[in-house]
C-alpha cells in the first residue's frame, strides 16, 4: 500500500509498491540523478556504447544497462537492482507506464527577455489577460495557472478524483504532476517537449522519465501532496488538447516572411544558416569551459535566422544537439539547451544579414 504525507519509504520497498501498480521503475545514481552506469560488457560494445540498446543481450537478461530502457515493473529484477545498490533513487519510465510527467520548474534567476510572447509560445499576451500582471509569473506553476486561466479553467490540477494527479513536491519547490497518458487519436504520438508547452514547465512523455513520487535524493524527499499512484488522474481535455497545439504539429517558426525569397536568394540564405552552424560546431569543439553557454548562443542564432533560411527545423535540431554531443556535453544537456535557445530564437527573428562577407570578415 502506497501511504501519502508519511515517513520516507525506503527504495526498495517504493519501487515494488510502484510497479505494482504498473509504474515502470529503473534505478539512479543518487549522487548526479542519471541511470547507473551500464556494465563493462555494453560499456565494450561498439553497438551499445552508442546509446543504441536495440541489440542488448542484457536487456531481456533483466539488467540494468541502458537506463530508462531498462524499466520494468518485474519485482525479481528490481529486488537484484536494489540488493546490490540499496541506496539508487527509483525513477519512472512516463511512455511504458502509460503516464505523463509535467515538470514545473523554479529556476527563478532568469526571466524570459520577452515574457508576453516567451511564457506561452505560440502565444502572443496582453496586459490584461494576466491577473496581477507579467510580473507576477515567477515559475512554471505560475506559467500552467495562466494558461488554465486563458483557457477559462480554474485549476490546473483538478482535486475531483478522475483527473486528479499524483502531485508531488520536489526539493527545489517544484511540482511534478503525473497524470495517466490520455488516449490518442491514430498516429499521434506523444514526445517530451522541453519549454515548449510554457516557460519552465517541461512536458515527459514516451522514453523520458522522472524522479518516483516518494523517493528521496540527497537533496530531499519527492513528496506526494495529492492524488494516489494506484490510481492517477486522466489528464483533462483541455490539458491534452494543449499538448498536442506545441508536440504536433513539430515546433515552426511563429510567422512566415511575408515575401517568401525567390530560390536563389532562399538558398544563399540556406547556406549561411548552415555555415554559421558548421563553424559554431567546431569553435564548440575546441572549448572545455562554456560549452553549455556557447551552445545556447549558437542555438539561439540559428532559430534567429531558421525562419529567413528556410531550414528544416528538425534537422538543425538535431545538428545542433549533435554539436553539443561532439563537445562532450551528454544528450540530455544538449538536448535540453538546444530545444530552449533556438525555442527562444525563433520567437525573436533575427534581421537579415546584410551580405555573406560580412559573416566572413567577423
Ligand atoms: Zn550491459
Ligand atoms: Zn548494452
Amino acid at each position: 500500500m502506497i501511504n501519502i504525507n508519511t515517513a520516507p519509504v525506503p527504495p526498495l520497498r517504493l519501487a515494488l509498491d510502484l510497479a505494482a501498480n504498473g509504474w515502470h521503475v529503473f534505478p539512479l545514481n543518487p549522487r548526479d540523478k542519471r541511470p547507473l552506469a551500464n556494465c563493462l560488457d555494453c560499456r565494450d560494445n561498439p553497438t551499445c556504447s552508442t546509446g543504441d540498446y536495440r541489440g542488448c543481450p542484457c536487456l531481456p537478461d533483466g539488467q540494468w544497462c541502458h537506463g530508462v530502457r531498462a524499466a520494468t515493473t518485474n519485482p525479481d529484477h528490481i529486488t537484484t537492482w536494489w540488493r546490490r545498490v540499496p541506496g539508487a533513487v527509483p525513477a519512472i519510465a512516463t511512455g511504458p507506464s502509460r503516464l505523463i510527467l509535467i515538470d514545473l520548474d523554479t529556476h527563478t534567476d532568469q526571466p524570459p527577455p520577452d515574457p508576453a510572447t516567451q511564457l506561452l509560445p505560440g502565444i502572443r499576451l496582453t496586459p490584461d489577460q494576466v491577473p496581477g500582471g507579467l510580473d507576477t509569473v515567477r515559475d512554471g506553476a505560475d506559467v500552467l495557472r495562466l494558461l488554465a486561466h486563458l483557457r477559462g479553467r480554474p485549476h490546473p490540477w483538478p482535486a475531483g478524483p478522475e483527473h486528479q494527479p499524483v502531485s508531488v513536491v520536489t526539493p527545489s519547490s517544484g511540482r511534478h504532476l503525473w497524470y495517466r497518458a490520455p488516449d490518442l487519436p491514430d498516429g499521434v504520438r506523444l514526445r517530451q517537449a522541453l519549454g515548449e508547452l510554457g516557460w519552465q514547465i517541461d512536458i515527459k512523455a514516451a522514453w523520458s522519465y522522472g524522479i518516483a513520487p516518494g523517493a528521496t535524493t540527497p537533496a530531499g524527499t519527492y513528496t506526494i501532496r495529492a492524488g494516489t499512484p494506484v490510481s492517477p488522474g486522466q489528464m483533462p481535455d483541455w490539458l491534452t488538447r494543449e499538448i498536442l497545439r506545441v508536440i504536433q504539429p513539430p515546433p515552426r517558426p511563429p510567422a512566415p516572411p511575408p515575401t517568401p525569397a525567390p530560390p536563389s536568394q532562399q538558398q544563399r540564405a540556406a547556406a549561411y544558416l548552415t555555415t554559421v552552424i558548421e563553424r559554431g560546431t567546431t569553435e564548440l569543439a575546441t572549448l572545455t569551459d562554456g560549452r553549455k553557454t556557447a551552445l545556447s548562443a549558437l542555438a539561439f542564432k540559428a532559430g534567429g535566422l531558421l525562419t529567413w533560411a528556410g531550414l528544416n527545423y528538425d534537422h538543425i535540431h538535431h545538428q545542433l544537439v549533435n554539436a553539443g554531443i561532439a563537445a562532450g556535453l551528454d544528450e540530455r544537456a544538449a538536448d535540453r539547451i538546444v530545444h530552449r535557445a533556438l525555442t527562444n530564437g525563433l520567437a525573436r527573428p533575427l534581421p537579415e544579414p546584410r551580405s555573406r562577407a560580412a559573416e566572413h570578415t567577423r
